[in-house]
C-alpha cells in the first residue's frame, strides 16, 4: 500500500486494507491493499462499497 496519499477511513477487513483518499484532482478514490507481505493484492476503485467487496471477497494466495 502506498504510503505517500493520506488515507482516510481506513479499515482492515481480515488481511485486507482499504482506505479512502483523495486523488490529485480532489476526487474520492478507494484502494483494497492486502498486508500480506508477499500477497500483492492493492487494486484501486472508484466506490467504498466496490472496494470493501475485494477486501471481503480477496482470497489470499499467501495464507
Ligand atoms: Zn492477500
Amino acid at each position: 500500500m502506498p504510503t505517500n496519499r493520506r488515507f482516510r477511513n481506513l479499515v482492515r477487513i481480515g488481511p485486507v486494507q482499504v482506505g479512502t483518499y483523495y486523488d490529485g484532482r480532489g476526487r474520492e478514490k478507494h484502494t483494497a491493499a492486502c498486508t500480506a507481505p508477499r500477497c500483492g493484492f492493492s487494486t484501486g476503485y472508484d466506490s467504498r462499497a466496490a472496494a470493501e467487496l475485494a477486501a471481503r471477497t480477496h482470497r489470499c494466495a499467501v495464507r
